[in-house]
């Protein structure tokens, strides 16, 4: 397959026409992926309700520990990987697998476009609590170059971080012989699937046909590589084969098939998963620290807050879909009864889609793009059945309620 730009409804397939919420959360079913019972309740909640009330959590980690002592090695090397920006979930999974667990983990990191002050501090905070880290940095001007190419054919510069983040560990499981891999949460799973895709510990980066697809928004890296030689002023063709695009890319399938690599487990399935405990634990045991504001788009201090262009990230998808930031704190908080639903709504009428102003300027200049590029990308995203025009202003036309 050749990637084909095609139109928007092409872009960003497969949404319901008709908006609808969910009655107990606030989150919508323009989710990619997600699904809604007749009773008007999202797969994210009734998963909630699955696993607190059928899934048996202590034989969940008796399966857990039987997984660990499977790849346990104690002759002092590396014997699982947690792919860590520094971050308050896995820094809680690498922590654990470590502390708790008797793991010798190797943290692993694909470096943010644009490191925030708090998120270096953090991520070299979660060393110091007794890690070693292999970080690669991206050579940054073909890193650019991708975020601007993704930024306008995904609708998502994030995209490029994305990648690496998936394929770098892969490779450095490779490198060093290493054959378990843990990530915290599974938020397809968790959030958008069905309840028997909740009792999948992983997914497999080989054989998990929807995985392939649905992150790689159905191309591969080559073959956009390919289209924007021939579409974007600002690629070359000899950008198209470097050494540097190495980890943008999946290691050859027979490798990862062969070492036995191909599968990436999630925290999330061994144990209950609390974003707000994670942070609690982070804070007492990795030196991990809040923003000291609020995030921009939502109302906590604590999540992803390690890279300036990652509020990009979260508005495109409240311009692709309605659902921007907000929208997945305030309904995490009313599953794990922290708050209400009514409060959630409150919240999403105060923050939802709420415009990440404070590096905006950090973000064009890295794309090298003027706003009124910006602009005209993000309006070529508007899906009409999502948008209207009211006196000059965009709005959307079914907000929560
Ligand atoms: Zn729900």
């Amino acid at each position: 397959m050749t990637f084909k730009r095609g139109n928007l409804e092409k872009r960003v397939p497969d949404l319901p026409k008709q908006v609808k919420w969910c009655k107990k959360c606030v989150m919508s079913n323009q989710r990619p992926r997600i699904a809604f019972d007749e009773n008007g309740i999202c797969s994210a909640c009734n998963n909630l309700e699955y696993k607190n009330n059928v899934v048996d959590w202590d034989a969940r980690e008796k399966e857990l520990i039987t997984l660990l002592d499977k790849h346990r090695r104690s002759d002092g090397s590396w014997d699982v990987i947690v792919p860590s920006s520094g971050g308050k979930d896995s820094g809680f999974v690498a922590h654990q697998l470590k502390y708790k667990y008797g793991m010798n983990p190797l943290l692993v990191t694909w470096s943010p476009l644009k490191y925030t002050d708090i998120g270096i501090e953090n991520f070299r905070n979660l060393c110091d609590a007794g890690f070693v880290n292999i970080k690669c940095t991206p050579n940054g001007i073909i890193h650019r170059k991708l975020a601007r190419l993704s930024f306008e054919e995904f609708g998502d510069a994030f995209h490029v971080f994305v990648l690496g983040q998936v394929f770098f560990p892969i490779h450095m499981a490779l490198r060093f012989g290493i054959k378990l891999m843990f990530y915290g949460e599974n938020g397809e799973v968790e959030y958008a699937g069905h309840a028997e895709a909740v009792d999948k510990p992983y997914t497999d980066r080989v054989k998990d046909e929807d995985w392939i697809k649905g992150y790689l928004k159905g191309t591969t890296l080559d073959e956009l590589m390919q289209y924007s030689y021939e579409n974007k002023d600002y690629i070359d063709e000899k950008d198209l084969h470097d050494a540097d695009l190495t980890f943008y890319k999946p290691p050859p399938r027979e490798e990862m098939l062969d070492s036995g690599i191909s599968r990436t487990y999630y925290y999330s399935h061994f144990h209950k998963w609390f974003p707000q405990e994670n942070y609690y634990h982070c804070v007492e045991h990795t030196g991990f620290k809040p923003n000291p504001g609020r995030t921009e788009g939502t109302f906590s201090k604590y999540a992803s807050l390690d890279d300036k262009t990652d509020g990009f990230h979260y508005y495109m998808r409240y311009i692709k879909f309605g659902l921007g930031r907000c929208v997945e704190d305030a309904s995490h908080e009313i599953r794990d009864g922290h708050i209400m639903r009514e409060e959630g709504i409150a919240l999403m009428h105060r923050y939802e889609g709420e415009f990440p102003e404070k590096y905006f300027k950090d973000f064009l200049e890295y794309l090298g793009i003027t706003e009124d590029h910006f602009w005209e990308v993000v309006d070529s995203w508007r899906l009409p059945h999502l948008w209207e025009k009211v006196n000059g202003e965009w709005v959307l036309k079914h907000p929560v309620a």
